[in-house]
């Protein structure tokens, strides 16, 4: 899960870095110095792209955050508006750390060239080090970094704080990235973090129950609040399928094992997979419940929805009659593009019902798959004519 900017700058804070006084609009931090105002996005770049604009006068902070409100930073939705005390800038630097998963442990990078055009910057520009998560970040690693940023020895102090700070960052909080650019030495002397990129393990979020304040997961997608609202395993793809691994799949299983397998078999036959919902024993609060369950896996945005369910306790025609209710509702998709297989409890009512909302039914996974498949590929066709 990736966070916005200002989600970033409070854990950085929290890690004893220094960060601008800046407030969300419409609040707005006292200063001396004029202000910038910030387009809140999950992506980067927002400085080329007239996200982050300069204003010396409270009026101007005001028009410029009414510019950037409400309003789309690419296809980026502009999720708020953070205004800051604005720097006086002597150097831009780049300082960032990631869990590195080929070499096992968490690499530092450090770069005097930093700010918009880092992906500009050659590598042999940028110092690497590897931190043995044994031993956990040393002096001389810090004393490292604070050379590749070309920084006076007179700042080691500073330089300390803000790499032990962002390290500490990654591992306390589980980030699986954390940046720094650009990392801002002002003209009178001071290291601060004038913009935070973090992305959060999202397999950590129970570790981090007293997140809250600052963290509001605005960053999740309305599908994962729901699926945690309504206390099924979700899983949304979004973002992570390139676009030409169209036509898409959602699926929706019972049990994690079922759940997971269909995921493997659609994914394997060449198809993209949107995302996922795991029952997670739903079926047992209730039809209603259930049917709340299904319009959140049509939130999903996919071409096809692929529903594999087997009770042996519970009946599969309360899941029907669940699927169906959620198939009279406003924005669902059209009833062509429901596959369902169920097997299990009261199989044979439940396939009338399915078949009689107009979706597809079979209790064979195999027949379904090909149906899915089927789809898919005429879906493609339409897509090729269309274009
Ligand atoms: P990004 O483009 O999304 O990475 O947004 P940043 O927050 O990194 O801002 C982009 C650029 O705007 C920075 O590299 C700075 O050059 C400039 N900038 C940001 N904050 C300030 C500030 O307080 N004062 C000045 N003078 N420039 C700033
Ligand atoms: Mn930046």
């Amino acid at each position: 899960m990736k966070l916005l900017e200002y989600e970033g700058k409070a854990l950085l804070a929290k890690h004893g870095i220094a960060i601008p006084l800046g407030a969300l609009w419409p609040n707005c931090p006292a200063s001396e110095t004029g202000w910038v105002v910030k387009a809140q996005v999950l992506a980067g770049g927002r400085g080329k792209q007239g996200g982050i604009l300069l204003a010396s006068e409270r009026k101007e902070v005001e028009e410029k955050a009414a510019r950037l409100k409400g309003t789309r930073l690419g296809a980026e939705p502009v999720h708020a508006v953070y205004v800051e005390q604005r720097l006086d800038i002597a150097h831009e630097y780049y300082l960032a750390g990631f869990v590195n998963r080929d070499r096992g442990c968490v690499t530092l990078m450090a770069s005097a060239s930093g700010g918009v055009d880092i992906e500009q910057v050659p590598k042999s520009e940028i110092d690497t080090v590897d931190i043995d998560p044994l031993i956990g970040l040393a002096h001389f690693q810090i004393q490292r970094l604070r050379r590749a940023l070309k920084l006076d020895p007179q700042l080691d102090k500073c330089v300390a704080a803000v790499v032990t700070g962002l390290y500490r960052t990654l591992v306390e909080e589980d980030a699986e990235l954390v940046e720094i650019n650009p990392l801002v030495l002002t003209r009178a002397g001071q290291l601060l973090a004038a913009d935070a990129k973090i992305a959060l393990d999202d397999d950590a979020v129970s570790r981090h129950q007293d997140r809250s304040g600052p963290i509001a997961w605005v960053t999740d997608s309305a599908f994962m609040q729901r699926c945690r609202a309504l206390d099924v395993i979700g899983v949304d793809n979004r973002g992570r399928i390139p676009s030409p691994a169209r036509p898409t799949v959602a699926i929706l299983g019972n049990g994690a094992g079922l759940t997971m397998a269909t995921y493997d078999q659609v994914a394997l036959s060449g198809v993209g997979v949107a995302g996922a919902i795991e029952l997670h024993g739903a079926l047992a609060r209730g039809v209603a419940h259930t049917a709340d369950v299904f319009r959140a896996f049509f939130m999903l945005d996919a071409d096809i929805y692929l529903i594999n369910a087997f009770y042996q306790l519970r009946s599969t025609e309360a899941l029907a009659q669940a699927l169906v209710q959620a198939l009279d509702s406003p924005g669902v998709p059209s009833r062509e593009r429901v596959v369902v297989r169920m097997r299990g409890v009261e199989q044979h009512s439940s396939e009338g019902i399915v078949k009689a909302a107009g979706c597809f039914y079979s209790p064979s996974l195999r027949e379904a798959t090909e149906r899915v498949l089927a789809l898919a590929r005429s879906l493609a066709r339409t897509a090729k004519t269309a274009s």
